[in-house]
């Protein structure tokens, strides 16, 4: 009967909000419930020559090979876990019970050198004799992880292979970003959970603007930038913030992309926040109370765990011994075969994703270069409000921004010389380039008119005509570089005069143009003349001939059904996950999130954020189907994947199996990008 109530009250367990919480933390989808053993006690509170620990063959903290653990005499199990009594060091056990102990070291030996993996053991001491309990493989941090796996691969007992498979990607993850010191301490502060959007730890002054991010960072200080969701405006206020924030937005939002591209802490889609902007304050309920923090206020983000956190709490820098990192990583690049690239858009993150190992850019967003200084938005706005292509204003527009792509360009050649440089054409729809309709929006018009020489009414027409009910299935992709080859033409000569140059000083280029938001074959043959032409006047006019490919996206899903025909064209096909799974499921990338993702992974609807970890029975049968009829045209098409998925390690494994060439991810997701391709390879080696 005992054993039974207790046996039901473990199943029962499975549901508490606790356990529920845990699952949702440590994404453990899918499970109908857990099981229990149910076995004969033994008891460790029988008197002084009994007692109960817990112990881990090797410390799970830094991963030093020495029994690790605590003991306690005269109790049982739960005494340790609830923390009623403070157990000893499990060394002493050396002084208190020798020979028990001896047989404790042993046994432990044993456990790990049969399991060849560092254990968590729980024991139990009656009356002078030693039961094992339980072992399990131990948790530990990356660091331990790291120091664990090179040190069993040299004590001969597993491969470099299995090496490989024993750091897990997250524990990269917290090898490479600072860390709070201490996450146990800060618990009673944490004002809410969001979407674990970008690693890491930050700590700031609250602000609610862009703009006041700036302000304040060019005050000294350092800000965590809080908004409703972020937006392309944003993007200066972004950079200089530690931490972005926001109450709205997925995985795939525009302030997720951009933290996990520079490598910023990001907590996204925190409903529970309400955020006032006339009054700057932030305000939310804390243990039952209604709490307000206002601008300037200190908060951290824990962009790792989803956490907001009230108050400045203290950082750590991460602890990487540089040769074990080098030496592991080194295993990783022999055993995978995707090769992985990078999302940059800037020399200087070319450079830092170059020393993370990246193979060369697979996406490089050019829209993002126009929004990196006031100058640049500005000569977007004027090419985007002036009419006549023939105007000189239109001419000049297109003429400065040129120069800013060529300067960029050059630069991130260089940065990639020898490697590939994939190059995306303009993407978003261009009212994306303006501010919200209001006061800011009434402003420019006024100066676009002055600046224009135009009147204010026509301007206001002009770019409020931009508007779209409907804009990420609108002019956007493609269909801006055909209804506007302009931009198109611009883009391409920016593109060779740079490599042109770049070539004259003895670098080695290899541009990929490539073509966003393709749906059909005469798309592309636009788009291709367009791209031809512009390669011809730049090479007639310097008399060197750059070497280039031009390819497409896939992002929609008549993309993925005609790859037969695309191919004919395309040089190449880079998997635009982001909105493939947005245009194959029907969910918006910017709302779905707030509205019913939430709820829909909560209740087991979806047991994973599409955004987050690709839909590999959906999205995945489209990528299958466009790696087969596109490598059926052409074997050598070259495949390779740049939504956000390239960077997930459950996406990873499928990309591999699938047979694309290569991942492309943010600078720093490139070594766990790494990782990921290796195990994914060497398990599809076991499973050969
Ligand atoms: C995508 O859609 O997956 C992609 C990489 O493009 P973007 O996220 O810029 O739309
Ligand atoms: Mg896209």
């Amino acid at each position: 009967m005992v054993p039974a109530v207790l046996g039901a009250s473990v199943l029962w367990s499975w549901n508490i909000p606790r356990a529920v919480k845990y699952r949702e933390i440590n994404k453990i989808t899918g499970l109908k419930g857990t099981a229990v053993n149910v076995q004969t006690m033994v008891y460790g509170n029988m008197g002084e020559t009994s007692g109960t620990g817990v112990c881990f063959t090797r410390n799970p903290a830094n991963g030093t090979a020495e029994l690790f653990g605590e003991f306690l005499i005269n109790a049982q199990g739960e005494d340790v876990v609830a923390g009623i009594r403070t157990p000893m060091p499990i060394k002493l056990m050396a002084d208190v019970m020798p020979p028990i102990y001896a047989e404790l070291v042993a046994n432990t030996t044993m456990l790990e050198k049969h399991m060849k993996d560092m254990q968590d053991v729980e024991f139990t001491v009656q009356e002078g004799r030693l039961f094992m309990l339980q072992c399990r493989n131990g948790k530990r941090t990356g660091t331990a992880a790291l120091r664990i796996a090179l040190e069993l691969e040299a004590e001969g007992l597993i491969t470099k292979d299995e090496a490989v498979l024993m750091v897990e990607p997250r524990h990269l993850d917290q090898l490479l970003h600072p860390q709070f010191q201490d996450e146990k301490k800060y618990a009673k502060d944490v004002i809410t959970r969001g979407l674990a959007a970008s690693p890491g730890a930050a700590v700031g002054r609250l602000v609610f603007s862009a703009d006041e991010a700036e302000e304040w960072k060019a005050r000294g200080e350092r800000v965590i930038l809080c908004r409703h969701e972020t937006s392309p405006e944003d993007v200066g206020g972004m950079h200089v913030a530690e931490g972005i924030l926001t109450c709205r937005g997925g995985m795939t939002s525009h302030a997720a992309v951009v933290a996990r591209g520079w490598g910023k802490p990001c907590v996204c889609g925190c409903e529970q926040l309400h955020i006032d902007l006339k009054s700057k304050t932030l305000t939310f309920e804390l243990h039952g109370k209604e709490v307000q923090l206002h601008e300037g206020d200190w908060v951290s983000l824990n962009g790792t765990t989803g956490e907001v956190i009230n108050g400045a709490q203290p950082l750590k820098k991460p602890e990487v011994t540089g040769g074990d990192l080098g030496k592991f990583m080194a295993w990783v690049d022999k055993a995978r075969r995707l090769r992985v690239l990078t999302n940059v858009d800037t020399p200087e993150d070319a450079a830092i994703a170059r020393t993370n190992g990246a193979q060369g850019i697979g996406l490089c967003r050019t829209e993002h270069m126009f929004f990196s200084t006031h100058e640049r938005i500005a000569a977007m706005r004027r090419m985007i409000a002036e009419e006549e292509l023939e105007s000189s204003h239109k001419m000049e527009a297109l003429e400065t921004l040129k120069a800013f792509q060529r300067d960029d360009f050059e630069g991130i050649f260089k940065a990639m010389d020898g490697l590939p440089v994939t190059i995306r054409l303009l993407d978003p729809p261009l009212h994306e380039f303006l501010p919200q309709e209001g006061p800011a929006m009434e402003a420019l018009c006024k100066q676009l008119a002055a600046e224009l020489n135009a009147s204010v009414e026509r301007v206001e027409a002009r770019l409020n005509g931009l508007r779209e009910v409907n804009p990420m299935m609108g002019l956007r992709g493609c269909r801006l570089g055909i209804v506007h080859p302009e931009i198109t033409d611009m883009q391409a000569v920016a593109i060779f005069e740079a490599a042109t140059k770049v070539m004259a000083a003895g670098g080695k280029v290899h541009p990929h143009i490539m073509v966003p938001l393709v749906a059909t074959i005469d798309e592309m043959d636009h788009q291709l003349n367009v791209i031809h032409a512009a390669a011809k006047r730049v090479a007639d006019a310097s008399g060197k001939k750059v070497p280039y490919k031009v390819g497409t996206m896939i992002e929609v899903p008549r993309a993925a059904l005609q790859a037969g025909h695309l191919a004919e064209r395309a040089e190449f096909f880079s998997f635009g996950t982001n909105d493939l799974t947005q245009m194959t499921f029907g969910i918006s990338r910017d709302d779905a999130q707030a509205k019913f993702l939430t709820t829909y992974t909560r209740n087991g609807i979806l047991q994973t954020d599409p955004f987050d970890t690709l839909d590999i029975v959906g999205v995945g049968e489209m990528v299958k189907i466009a790696v087969e009829r596109g490598r059926a045209t052409k074997p050598n098409l070259e495949l390779g994947i740049c939504g956000e998925h390239g960077g997930d390690p459950t996406s990873i494994a499928f990309f591999n199996k699938v047979g694309l060439d290569y991942v492309s991810c943010s600078p720093l997701r490139v070594p766990i990008a790494r990782l990921a391709a290796a195990q994914a390879a060497i398990k599809a080696g076991k499973a050969k």
